[in-house]
């Protein structure tokens, strides 16, 4: 099942090639090779007489890139690291102010509990606790025919809960205070990363007319937007799907748009509203996700023309939309009686134990728009490498994912605690943090557990966008298998938390 998820997967990107285009004038080279790029297809100029050296050079201090300083910060061997974290977001220097009386923000994250250990683990939970966060233990996956649904328990895996919803600002500011009250060498520049040199001591410089060798041959070396350089031993590229770093090292991407975008708001309930609720409609999903006391986050898959439109009507005409969307509207409610009297799924014999706790409920309805409605567009892309000398991809800037299964981030979360575990094992035996050997076992780790993921969510993306009779009977019969197969439906809440075992009857 693995070696064909990751098979069917290779087919199908295989199918579109897309070829990475340098952002800058002058022309990249290879993943191994010596790179100089610049806005104006000149060599830019550094500011000040003097370059400062790093360790590490974070390029994006979104979720993923803080999360990696902070697990760099929290181990004994990679604690001493002279890190530079680069990003133009003046929160990182001016701080992120969070008011706990304003209604959540509509960028939430669920997170996995694999994730919410990491965060034990680095230290970074202590910072976000105070702060609005939302258990959830109970979900509920339906779809518009009316033929399927499945509800999960986190009692089903012996669990307290499936995830948690948390604002991005409230993880991003933990992730902050955590680097700041550590005892670790670090510098946050307020710029951008605008150009890049790997093994600039192979270049030459001109300046005045004379030519002058470079000396850090075995650095890489960086220009920012206000026209600070710095040297650094590893550049980590966690500047998101658009990375810049992707781009300046040569790195190709295979992926796609969805002619998808997705509506996010924050909205409010009569009562509060403890389960996360999905409903897989004929444009994409719509979800329901807790958000503490009345209020919930709402992530609406739609085509672009939909989401403009559900941008921009009044906030009543919005409400009844998402409640028509959540209840009745597209189809009927699944009921069990589809299944008969017996189960169906008795001939998979006696060996295999059904479960099938818990009948289809309705979501709570909405009573109010309590934000913004923001649209985002989605994509999938992948980074056929994520590593070459002195350069390493993480989060959205390795891989982005359709977010209705909500794991993009914790992906990311995933790639910077695994590359600062193969960064401390380096240290430990005395190995240059930039050799490309040594990065290449990051790649292994990371790459085959992100692709599963991106082929899973992009075939379920595949899946739903046919309204096919046949078809719709699969589906169906796809979601009681999930509900009434216990072995399966373990294996599928286990590895929606974080765990990397593929959903199999394990
Ligand atoms: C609608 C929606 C809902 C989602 N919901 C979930 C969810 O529930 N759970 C989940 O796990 N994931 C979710 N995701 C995915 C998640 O938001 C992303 O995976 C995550 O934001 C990626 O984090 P990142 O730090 O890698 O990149 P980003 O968040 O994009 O951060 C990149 C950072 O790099 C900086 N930067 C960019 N270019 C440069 C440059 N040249 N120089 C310096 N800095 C630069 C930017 O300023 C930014 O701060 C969702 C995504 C969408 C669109």
């Amino acid at each position: 099942m693995n070696r064909f998820i990751r098979k069917s997967f290779a087919v199908n990107l295989g199918g579109i090639r897309v070829r990475s285009r340098c952002l800058c004038g002058a022309a990249a080279a290879g993943p191994s090779g010596s790179i100089r790029q610049s806005n104006h297809g000149q060599e830019q100029q550094c500011s000040g007489t003097s370059i400062a050296q790093y360790d590490i050079a974070i390029v994006g201090g979104g979720m993923v890139g803080m999360s990696l300083a902070c697990s760099l910060a929290s181990m004994p061997l990679t604690k001493h690291l002279n890190v530079a974290i680069i990003d133009s977001n003046p929160a990182l220097v001016n701080g992120i102010r969070i008011n706990k009386q304003d209604p959540p923000d509509p960028r939430v994250s669920t997170i996995t509990p694999a994730t919410t250990s990491m965060f034990r683990d680095i230290g970074a939970w202590q910072y976000l606790q105070p702060y609005r966060h939302a258990y959830f233990d109970q979900m509920q996956v339906w779809d518009y025919t009316g033929l399927g649904y499945t509800r999960y328990h986190a009692r089903d895996v012996d669990k307290d809960s499936l995830g948690c919803v948390v604002e991005n600002k409230v993880l991003q500011s933990s992730l902050l205070l955590c680097i700041q009250n550590a005892d670790f060498q670090k510098r946050i520049f307020p710029s951008r990363l605008v150009s890049m040199s790997l093994n600039p001591g192979l270049k030459s410089k001109q300046m005045d007319g004379i030519s002058s060798e470079i000396s850090r041959a075995d650095l890489a070396k960086l220009h920012l937007s206000d026209g600070t350089c710095l040297y650094a031993k590893l550049v980590v590229g966690a500047d998101g799907s658009k990375s810049q770093v992707r781009e300046l090292a040569g790195f190709k991407t295979t992926g796609w748009n969805y002619s998808q975008n997705a509506v996010i708001c924050t909205v409010e309930h009569a009562s509060e509203n403890q389960c996360a609720w999905q409903r897989f409609l004929p444009a994409g999903p719509i979800a329901l996700l807790p958000m503490g006391d009345n209020f919930s986050n709402i992530v609406w898959t739609m085509n672009p023309k939909e989401a403009l439109d559900r941008k921009s009507m009044t906030e009543i005409d919005f409400v009844k939309t998402v409640n028509h969307a959540l209840d009745h509207g597209f189809g009927p409610h699944p009921t069990s009686s589809l299944l008969g009297k017996g189960n169906i799924f008795s001939w998979f014999g006696a060996g295999v134990p059904t479960s099938g706790n818990g009948g289809f409920e309705i979501p709570p309805k909405v009573v109010k728009l309590a934000s913004e409605r923001m649209v985002f567009p989605l994509s999938l892309r992948h980074a056929n490498d994520y590593v070459s000398k002195h350069v390493a991809l993480i989060g959205d800037a390795a891989h982005t994912v359709h977010p209705l299964a909500g794991q993009g981030v914790n992906l990311g979360f995933g790639d910077a605690f695994a590359l600062s575990r193969v960064i401390g094992e380096a240290i430990a035996v005395g190995m240059d943090i930039g050799e490309a050997s040594l990065l290449k076992k990051y790649e292994a780790e990371r790459k085959p557990a992100n692709i599963a993921m991106m082929a899973i969510l992009d075939g379920f993306q595949k899946a739903y966008s046919v309204d096919f009779g046949p078809l719709n009977i699969l589906r169906a019969a796809g979601f009681h298998a999930a509900n009434y197969i216990s072995p399966l439906k373990r294996s599928i809440i286990s590895y929606a938390s974080g765990e990397q075992r593929l959903p199999l009857f394990t």
